[in-house]
């Protein structure tokens, strides 16, 4: 007898999302921070998680406020920007943050909109919180153009806009003054507009390159989430945060589940951010590897794009899933993401940035 579950129409025949997770010696696909916790952190986690472990018979601090009190240090330090703890969130990783976004302020009748190629989560945030989405168009450059930025949100209203910066997957990142643009669109949109840079990568950007938390005092429609996924290498721990208005916060609070973030991931973020200092000197080599690797792959008469993050998207390929395949073959796993022909490598330790290279001269025959 089949079993007929009241599954959403939408979400029939429907697969999890996810970038394959495979035993290959070098990891290049999902953008991980490739250097473990150093032995110090590992210590200081190990001893903070202890201390919350003789408090698990109760629940975690529901507001979670000494985390977000250390997080609006660290923004305070890594981009000069002061906020009170009230006007940061945090939950699982940014995507619980996005979702969180969506649930208070999308919903049925309203639309989320993005630019295309983007972030490949954006449109399941949307579709689970019955949110229409909308992905309008990059240049050919991958960049935005504010003119046609400001005239897709004219046309869509769209209660929320997702800008990433950079972008994944290409690794552009978005000028002041094109969120300057869309910012001022957004608030001529009826009924409001929330739009959300997705600074998942900002750690990594480029020298002279701004974070959008500048522009967070005059702009309280406006809300920057970033992760301690990538810069500070605590993918495995789930914390993402959020920058905004205390009225953004406010709405967030009222859709968060109780307790959403544990008490045992609360004392892990703490102790990370004890030890920015290091974590970040390993973010400035990332950098300089990351801008080897695109001149590496433009000597090779390949296009990369110019990137602020720790990936670079390169192509154009004729066949590029035998490239991927190839790679995959000798022991190197990147990501097919991107248009057609363009393939994403995460940054690695120098020593797998060479298998990279190597690699590829002999799959693409460069
Ligand atoms: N935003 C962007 C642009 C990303 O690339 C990612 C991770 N790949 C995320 C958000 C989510 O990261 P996390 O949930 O680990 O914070």
């Amino acid at each position: 007898m089949s079993l007929d579950l009241p599954l959403r129409p939408e979400l029939r025949g429907l697969s999890p999302y996810g970038a394959p997770q495979l035993d290959v010696p070098v990891l290049l696909n999902v953008n991980e921070n490739p250097y473990p916790p150093s032995a110090a952190l590992v210590d200081d986690v190990a001893t903070s998680v202890a201390q919350a472990a003789a408090g698990l018979n109760r629940y975690p601090d529901r507001d979670a406020l000494p985390l977000r009190e250390d997080l609006a240090e660290y923004l305070a330090r890594e981009s000069g920007v002061r906020l009170p703890a009230g006007c940061i969130w945090a939950a699982n990783g940014s995507n619980e943050v996005m979702l969180h976004l969506l649930q208070a302020f999308g919903g049925p009748g309203r639309t989320a909109l993005s630019f295309a190629p983007t972030y490949s989560m954006y449109p399941e945030y949307a579709r689970d919180t019955c949110t229409d989405w909308v992905a309008a168009r990059r240049e050919e450059d991958f960049s935005l153009d504010p003119g046609r930025a400001v005239a897709a949100v004219a046309e869509h209203a769209p209660a929320v806009v997702l800008l990433p910066s950079p972008n994944n997957p290409t690794g552009t990142a978005l000028p002041a003054s094109t969120l300057l643009a869309v910012l001022d669109a957004a608030r001529q949109v009826p009924g409001g507009c929330v739009v959300v840079v997705d600074e998942a990568y900002a750690e990594f950007r480029r020298e002279g390159t701004p974070s959008a938390l500048e522009l967070l005092e005059d702009h309280p429609h406006l809300a920057v989430s970033r992760t301690m996924s990538k810069a500070f290498g605590l993918a495995g721990a789930r914390v993402g945060y959020l920058a905004a208005s205390t009225e953004v916060v406010d709405a967030l609070q009222v859709v968060r589940l109780p307790y959403h973030l544990s008490a045992v991931t609360q004392a892990v973020a703490r102790a990370a951010l004890r030890h920015t200092g290091s974590l970040m000197e390993q973010v400035a080599s990332l950098r300089s590897e990351r801008d080897r690797t695109v001149a590496w792959l433009r000597d090779r008469g390949l296009q990369a794009v110019d990137s602020d993050a720790n990936f670079v998207l390169f192509g154009v390929l004729p066949d590029r899933v035998a490239v991927w395949q190839g790679l995959l073959d000798r022991g190197v796993l990147v990501r097919q993401t991107g248009p057609e022909g363009w393939l994403r490598v995460s940054i690695g330790t120098p020593a797998e940035m060479t298998a990279f290279r190597e690699a590829l001269v002999e799959v693409a025959g460069l």
